[in-house]
């Protein structure tokens, strides 16, 4: 039982680990005056630490997905049916429950500061 529950740790904390990649990718893009509504690539945000997998979607379907703090985006089929919030055409909106909500929610880079 332990052993799962730090498995689901780890995996919690990958994902964490992208959302962060992705939020920097966020902030170039709009550091460059890129386009809103044009698709940008971001980083599938699943729990397999060597997955690198690119996904496009704009500013406001991104923006969209980082105002729930349970909540990351991931390639098609990356992340199993279980936690499938919604799904797109060129990818899946999962969101997360249990501990791995909670880390989710602990490690949330929009969380409110003071
Ligand atoms: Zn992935």
């Amino acid at each position: 039982m332990e052993t799962e529950q730090t498995t689901e740790e780890r995996k919690a904390h990958n994902e964490a680990l992208f959302r962060e990649a992705n939020e920097s990718v966020r902030a170039v893009q709009a550091d460059l005056g890129l386009p809103a509504g044009r698709p940008m690539p971001f980083i599938c945000e699943c729990d397999d630490a060597r997955c690198k997998t690119i996904v496009r979607l704009t500013q406001a379907e991104y923006e969209a997905i980082r105002a729930h703090a349970r909540r990351f985006l991931v390639a098609p089929g990356h992340d199993g049916d279980e936690n499938l919030a919604a799904k797109y055409g060129d990818y899946d909106v999962v969101e997360k429950s249990g501990i791995a909500g909670e880390i989710a929610e602990a490690t949330n880079p929009r969380k409110e500061r003071g």
